[in-house]
């Protein structure tokens, strides 16, 4: 047990520090984080893993990463890479990694135990015979023909099935539990299924797979999982959770897990207590990998780290830090309440990480260039700049500045109005880090759109003049045509249109609420520094955001840089 007590609170630690209490478990915390590979990681799914890896650190226990791989027919292997990079970048690091394909041997003991035991059947009903047998909410079900089986037939059949003699579908094996339960998982619910479908790990040994409940539940114990966090739907399969375990009670057999001690993976067995939390929500985002899936199939997006997903692949190409995200879930809390969290929340902890963390630097993003006509031709100098404003171990670095600049076009207005405390014409604005500039005249192109906007620099108000502290209403910033280095700037908005793209009451799907300008592409310019960041870096360009240097496309001589996060939240001012 950790001699620090846990900062955080929420309803599993009250659970766990009774359960620590009364030396439920000897003492021992181990949680699982157990994720299915077919798909990549979400920010939902960074919720459980915090939960899990975070209580089993706090309580000085372990926690495993299990890859749920009982469904053969949708998985992959690049998932599970993905998966295992994700959980290390969010900052954790698993114990033991299992499969739940591991167990399969054992699994399938478990299941000669049942039908031994009378607890469970071979079931020749069709998939849709047997939900015509299950009855509904209100009618109780009715028993399966096959129901009577003797145990010897049954164990013929299972392994028969097991033997690959029968075609996909042609049986079950079902638990023998309640046709008339009022919970329908205990309706003599499937354990096994028939799929002589290749399995990425265990190959075609296996004509037959258990299913989801049964499989988690004997994984669990064998692991020695002292609580299985889930989430709230599957508060319902809890009594099948339990009863399977009752039933097949793993710690007085340790001959169902000899096979495990055999393949040099034995732990001590527990019995798991499942405890149900509610999912982790964002609005302007789905978190389903099924839909995140067909978004990457139908090239909606760029795959699967598009930038916009709100995969952790995505999050961490956009240039989310993950300690922004930990932050994040932390504050949102644990507990049975279903609710939806602002997208904007998670950005405000992001900026929060960046603010502290990333370096700032000059970069125009829509160019316009500013010509200083009182300075000698090819007139260069170089300013020294402060790395971070609030913190001196930042460092400075040398900014080349020089009589042609780029400046942000939205900082020049020709017809000034009310409030624009910018550059107009006649006016005064202060170039950052360098003095006080006024607009004398400006030039057109033969369209008549706006190219030049032409200036005089006050030397008296240049660093140790004695005009350096006169007051002018505006500061913007510039980058030295000359020496600026042209980059790709990515510039992202929300995925989706609307705050709830999952909700399809008007028939319409989150399909059609993509938000057509979720990435805009532009030309910018960057300080010549930024010639050799290093791809995955953060940076605050001033006065535009953070931005990152986009891990797969960004290369020495084609700079790519992605916003992360614009320096304020205008998404809620745009949509007041
Ligand atoms: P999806 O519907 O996206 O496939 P899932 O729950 O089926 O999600 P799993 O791979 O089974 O995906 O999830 C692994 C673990 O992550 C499970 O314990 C699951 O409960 C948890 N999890 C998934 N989504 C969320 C979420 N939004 N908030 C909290 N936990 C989640
Ligand atoms: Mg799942």
């Amino acid at each position: 047990m950790s001699s620090n007590p846990p900062i955080v609170n929420n309803f599993i630690r009250q659970i766990i520090n009774g359960d620590q209490d009364t030396g439920k478990h000897g003492g021992r915390i181990v949680t699982r984080f157990p994720p299915e590979p077919n798909g990549y990681l979400h920010l939902g799914h960074a919720k459980s893993i915090c939960l899990n890896f975070g209580v089993a650190s706090d309580y000085g226990g372990v926690c495993h990463l299990r890859l749920d791989d009982t469904n053969p027919i949708r998985e992959d292997p690049e998932f599970v890479e993905a998966i295992k990079a994700d959980v290390h970048w969010l900052g954790f690091e698993w114990d033991a990694l299992r499969h739940a394909s591991d167990y399969f041997e054992v699994i399938y003991l478990c299941a000669l135990k049942l039908i031994r035991d009378g607890k469970a059947f071979v079931c020749d009903l069709s998939a849709d015979e047997v939900r015509e047998y299950r009855g509904t909410l209100t009618e109780p079900g009715r028993n399966s023909p096959y129901r009577e089986r003797s145990v010897a037939e049954n164990l013929d059949l299972f392994q028969r099935m097991r033997a690959g003699e029968f075609p996909d579908g042609a049986k079950t094996l079902r638990a023998k539990i309640d046709m008339a339960s009022g919970n329908i998982n205990l309706r003599d619910p499937a354990l096994y299924r028939i799929r002589k479908t290749t399995h990425q790990n265990t190959g075609d040994a296996w004509p037959i797979y258990p299913m989801y409940d049964y499989a988690h539940c004997i994984s669990d114990a064998v692991e020695g999982i002292t609580h299985s966090l889930c989430t709230l739907e599957f508060e319902d399969h809890r009594p099948l959770y339990d009863w399977c375990l009752q039933q097949i009670d793993l710690p007085n057999h340790p001959e169902l897990t000899q096979p495990l001690v055999d393949a040099g993976l034995g732990m001590p067995v527990s019995t798991p207590q499942q405890i149900e939390f509610a999912r982790g929500n964002l609005d302007y985002t789905v978190t389903s990998k099924r839909k995140l899936a067909a978004l990457v199939e139908d090239g909606l997006v760029d795959g699967w780290d598009d930038p916009r997903m709100p995969t952790l692949a995505g999050v961490r190409r956009r240039g989310y830090p993950a300690a922004a995200i930990r932050n994040f879930w932390e504050r949102a809390g644990v507990s049975k309440q279903v609710s939806t969290i602002e997208y904007s929340v998670l950005e405000a902890c992001v900026r929060e990480e960046l603010d502290a963390a990333a370096p700032r630097r000059l970069g125009v993003i829509d160019p316009l260039k500013l010509v200083i006509t009182n300075l000698p031709d090819g007139h260069a100098e170089t300013l020294t700049f402060p790395n971070h404003p609030k913190n001196e171990a930042f460092g400075t670095r040398a900014v080349p500045f020089s009589g042609e600049l780029w400046i942000e076009r939205e900082d020049f207005l020709e017809e000034p109005v009310k409030g624009f405390h910018r550059l107009v014409p006649g006016g005064e604005v202060r170039l950052r880090g360098v003095g006080i500039v006024k607009c004398v005249d400006v030039k057109k192109d033969t369209s008549g759109k706006l190219s030049e906007v032409l200036c005089t620099l006050d030397a008296t108000s240049r660093a140790g003049q004695e005009g350096a502290e006169r007051k002018v209403k505006g500061t913007i910033h510039w980058v030295s045509a000359r020496h600026a280095i042209e980059a790709e700037v990515r510039l992202y908005e929300r995925l989706f249109t609307v705050a709830d793209p999952d909700d399809d009451t008007d028939g319409k799907t989150y399909r059609d609420y993509i938000n057509s300008n979720s990435r805009r592409v532009v030309r910018g310019f960057v300080e010549s520094s930024l010639g050799d960041a290093q791809a995955g870096t953060a940076l605050q360009f001033e006065r535009l955001g953070y931005f990152v240097a986009d891990s797969r496309d960004h290369a020495p001589g084609h700079p790519v840089f992605n916003r992360i996060v614009t320096l304020r939240d205008s998404f809620a001012k745009a949509t007041k």
